[in-house]
């Protein structure tokens, strides 16, 4: 059977003209972790502990993805589920805020003395299983490469957001994350989902002085939706203090109006923001471009469940991107042990750690 191998360099999409890739690597690792989300954060760790020299490369800062939740989140894990490297997290009440989560990856990062590569984005993974060459762009344009026997992709799904397709989508009042209330007083605020987010969004809009109106699909919110949570928006939405349209769709929004779709006709509102808060998808371009292959049904990359190697030999996926479109399934708290699956294949196949590790870091 041909072994798969990454595309040629010239078919990957906006690839960096390889003229202006270094000819020797900035550096060189066992292993070079792609997203330094929870579950990179463990790879490296695990690799680590196997005693191999790790490197984590994110496009944004350490955890961006949970940096970028909204400022007030609670999540729904209680801390001893979020743990990564047997580090205990702990927290005044039963579920950790963003704020103590961020805290706690920061001291983990420290106590483990990863190598992180901050703000860079990786464009290119080229070259095979043992000799892998990766190309980032930093905050500056400028162009760094990575030499890296194995590739672990942790890319998670936080940064593409799902698009609704109406007309208006694109206009600067629509926004596709939440962050905080207070520049929505006193406005007329649309939120469009039935989920954790939307539910979250609606409350905290409506707490702090915005006129919102919930429209979703569905006939009633998501039964995922967070168990002290779902009371509350229901409550609100009984009193009429948060105004839902269930069974409809936003159709179109503009500057200052939206129009939906409602079971009694269409429904013009006045409208001042926009929150379509209706999930994210992994970024499936970059995981085709690297090679790996997407199921046709849920876009799972191809995979062995045993060790998480994706079909490119050496190049291993973990976290939230092994479920493919269904970002439900892993989470935090299973996502975390794909780091010892995959250190002990390292072990396997490098036939244990470097010795010179961590002398030789760099
Ligand atoms: C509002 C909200 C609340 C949640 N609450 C919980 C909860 O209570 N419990 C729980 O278990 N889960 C929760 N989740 C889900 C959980 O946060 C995700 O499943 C988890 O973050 C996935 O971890 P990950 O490491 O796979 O991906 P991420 O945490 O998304 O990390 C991926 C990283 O990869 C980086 N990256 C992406 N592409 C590139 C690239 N090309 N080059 C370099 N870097 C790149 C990103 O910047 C990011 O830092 C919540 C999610 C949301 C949105």
């Amino acid at each position: 059977m041909k072994t798969p191998t990454p595309l040629p360099v010239e078919q990957i999409p906006e690839t960096l003209p390889r003229t202006q890739a270094h000819a020797r690597p900035d550096s060189s690792s066992d292993v070079l972790v792609v997203g330094a989300g929870p579950t990179g954060l463990a790879c490296a760790i695990e690799a680590q502990k196997a005693g191999f020299k790790a490197l984590i490369v994110d496009k944004g800062c350490l955890v961006n993805s949970i940096y970028h939740y909204p400022n007030n989140m609670v999540f729904f894990t209680t801390p001893e589920l979020l743990e990564i490297g047997d580090i205990p997290f702990t927290t005044s009440l039963p579920k950790p805020t963003r704020l103590e989560a961020l805290e706690y990856y920061r001291r983990v990062a420290e106590h483990y003395h990863l190598h992180i590569r901050q703000y860079e984005w990786v464009k290119t993974i080229t070259g095979g299983d043992g000799k892998f060459r990766v190309t980032t762009t930093d905050r500056h344009s400028a162009i760094h490469d990575y030499g890296a026997r194995k590739i672990v992709v942790a890319t998670g799904y936080y940064d593409l957001a799902n698009q609704i397709g109406i007309p208006g989508e694109d206009l600067d009042k629509v926004f596709h994350y939440y962050r905080e209330p207070h520049p929505y007083y006193d406005a007329d605020v649309v939120v469009i989902g039935g989920k954790n987010s939307a539910a979250e969004a609606a409350l905290d809009l409506w707490r702090h002085g915005a006129r919102v109106t919930l429209v979703h699909r569905g006939p009633q919110m998501h039964h995922h939706v967070k168990y002290w949570v779902r009371p509350d928006i229901e409550n609100r939405i009984k009193a009429g203090e948060i105004v839902a349209r269930f069974n409809s769709t936003v159709q179109e929004i503009g500057a200052d109006f939206v129009v939906l779709r409602t079971p009694s006709g269409p429904q013009r509102l006045k409208n001042d923001f926009v929150f379509a808060l209706t999930g994210y998808h992994p970024d499936y371009d970059f995981l085709r471009s690297v090679g790996i292959e997407l199921s046709d049904e849920q876009m799972r990359p191809v995979c062995d469940p045993e060790n998480l190697e994706s079909n490119i030999p050496g190049i291993y996926v973990a976290g939230v991107i092994v479920a493919g479109s269904r970002t439900n399934e892993i989470f935090i708290e299973n996502g975390r042990f794909h780091g010892k699956l995959i250190a002990a294949h390292l072990s396997e196949k490098l036939g244990g750690g470097n010795p010179n590790f961590p002398l030789d870091a760099t």
